[in-house]
């Protein structure tokens, strides 16, 4: 994706950067926020290619000395700073960013900061950049890439020009999965499902052979638990520790098996099943539950989920979900 026209999804953003490209209105802080998958990084390249390129025009010329030096990652006026697990640290933010800024950019017009995963920044590494962020040099344009903005203070939210990537459609992803794969029309339909509007979503569900032995694994965990007695329950969370590394991904096909039900009970069209190659096997499973409690299943998942990512005692939340789903409460 070298072209503002080569990406997918979100044409109001890239409509707009261009214009603020043709028309002199490029401001020195962005935020480019929303979740993996929706090409928000994608899209930040390109307009910094863009602002950087010889050429000044509302699409990089890809030929040009910046732009060759650019897609080799070479490029002296484009800085990448990139989180470190889990954080992103002042002292990372003052040396690459702080104590950069004041030194004119090589060859380009502007000098541009890309700062990846930007919402990790800690507190001190969001106070370090504030200054930059009041005062910046002229030449100065600093991209902040964020998974939730919500993280940022609003000091930083009130001086940076926020947009906010939305899902693609489902049009998109298939004219995506036509770019960049060979599938017939049955296989492309149950792709397009699956993604949600999420590119990372489809890459994962088509890039790996893994993806249906977790759904495999999913449905037969399902099939267990409305066949199976109480003390199976132990042998699943059990299962399920041994794909601990998997879990987000084994919850989230949880939910769309669930949400699936969801459509067949209210008969809505089939079309919009995520599942579409395990429609007998969903239609079976709709028959016998309520679909109350099958709003409370995915209420339950969405819980353990969050509870999974902070941190709680694994095979006891696994354990308590199972439970859970089987119908006995346990809180
Ligand atoms: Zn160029």
């Amino acid at each position: 994706m070298d072209k503002f026209n080569d990406i997918l999804g979100n044409i109001n953003i890239r409509r707009n950067l261009q214009y603020s490209i043709k028309n002199n209105r490029v401001v020195n802080s962005y935020i480019f926020n929303g979740e993996e998958g929706l090409l928000k990084e994608e899209t930040a390249l390109v307009f910094a290619k863009t602002l950087l390129c010889e050429k000044n025009s509302e699409e990089p010329c890809g030929k040009c000395v910046s732009c060759k030096t650019f897609s080799e990652n070479n490029n002296p006026d484009f800085i990448k700073i990139n989180e470190e697990g889990s954080s992103l640290k002042v002292e990372e933010i003052r040396e690459k960013l702080v104590s950069d800024v004041e030194i004119k950019p090589y060859s380009s017009k502007y000098k541009i900061y890309y700062i990846n995963r930007a919402d990790l920044m800690t507190v001190g590494a969001q106070n370090a950049i504030l200054k930059t962020l009041e005062e910046p040099p002229k030449y100065v344009i600093i991209l902040l890439i964020a998974n939730d903005k919500r993280n940022f203070l609003e000091t930083i939210l009130s001086r940076c020009v926020t947009y906010d990537f939305k899902e693609l459609t489902n049009d998109e992803i298939s004219t995506y999965i036509e770019n960049n794969y060979t599938l017939d029309s049955y296989d492309k339909e149950v792709a397009v499902g699956y993604a949600r509007g999420y590119i990372s979503k489809l890459d994962n569900f088509l890039g790996s052979s893994d993806e249906k032995n977790k759904r495999s694994l999913v449905q037969d965990i399902i099939e267990r638990l409305d066949k199976e007695d109480f003390m199976s329950i132990f042998d699943i969370a059990k299962e399920l520790e041994n794909n601990k590394e998997n879990i987000d991904d084994l919850l989230d096909i949880f939910i769309s098996y669930y949400r699936d039900m969801i459509i067949v009970k209210s008969e809505i069209d089939d079309k919009y099943i995520i599942n579409k190659d395990k429609k007998i096997f969903i239609r079976m499973l709709a028959k016998n539950v309520e679909m109350s409690e099958i709003f409370n299943n995915c209420d339950i998942i969405e819980r353990t989920k969050r509870f999974i990512n902070s941190n709680t005692n694994f095979k006891l939340t696994i354990e308590n979900m199972l439970m859970e789903l089987k119908g006995e409460k346990v809180w």
